[in-house]
């Protein structure tokens, strides 16, 4: 096999870098009937970030304060193993690695959380939905694919507001890149669209038990899945892969 002198390393943020979803934590830490309320306007079919701006609105009207939701993101669960694994693919010369990341959560959220765990600088980019704190401490938040807007129109399953698969073409094209192996760390359903753009010299990293091992195992022929598949549970499996990178 040829040697591998650049790699991109796509990462999704909820359970695939970090070891929790953002989210649902939030609320999960500062107000459980939130949490609860989450669940049923999910069942009730509204879009995913409309229900979080929605909650974290809600949050904000009950004397919920940035800090509070600061101070939950940086105690988020995050494998030590995870940040070990990407610091040192980071800084290792050879192959030279590019990080990008692909994620439903948004960008506030990931930049609290990659700057207490002293990774900001990981990701040439991060691909998410936009948030910024209103000058009274309300998390303001926006769908990546505005309402009304021009639909994405994938064929493999995206919700509405994101598909990773488009987001990973338009990086690879704006920035004209070609890189010897890809690969991507991802557990959730909307994470099986980006690898079906993976030729068969790159890897996915799937989590088990997770929405994205169902679609691998069911509709990777359906759908013609080229790429290798690598199976994880912790985070330090993560890491043994990433050593041998
Ligand atoms: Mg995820
Ligand atoms: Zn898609």
């Amino acid at each position: 096999m040829a040697s591998v002198q650049s790699q991109l390393v796509v990462f999704d943020f909820d359970w695939s870098l970090a070891d929790q979803d953002t989210d649902r934590w939030i609320l999960e830490v500062l107000d459980i009937e939130l949490r609860r309320k989450m669940r049923t306007m999910e069942s009730e079919g509204v879009e995913w970030t409309d229900v979080v701006a929605q909650t974290m609105k809600e949050l904000h009207a009950r004397g919920g304060t940035r800090e509070q939701v600061e101070e939950a993101l940086r105690i988020m669960p995050f494998h030590p193993a995870m940040v070990r694994g990407v610091k040192r693919l980071k800084h290792q010369s050879t192959p030279k690695t590019t990080f990008l990341c692909l994620s439903a959560s948004n960008t506030v959220y990931i930049s609290t959380i990659l700057k207490a765990r002293g990774l900001e600088e990981l990701f040439d980019v991060i691909v998410t939905n936009p948030a910024k704190w209103s000058d009274d401490g309300c998390l303001e938040l926006e769908r990546r694919v505005a309402k009304g807007g021009p639909p994405h129109n994938c064929p493999n399953g995206c919700g509405p507001n994101m598909c990773k698969g488009a987001e990973l073409d338009a990086y690879l094209e704006r920035t004209g890149q070609k890189f010897d192996r890809m690969a991507y760390v991802g557990d959730g359903s909307n994470d099986f669209c980006p690898i079906l753009r993976f030729r068969k010299q790159d890897v996915a990293l799937v989590r088990k038990g997770r929405a994205l091992e169902t679609r691998v195992k069911h509709e990777a022929e359906k759908y013609g899945l080229k790429c290798q598949v690598k199976y994880w549970a912790g985070a330090w499996e993560v890491e043994e892969i990433f050593n041998a990178f």
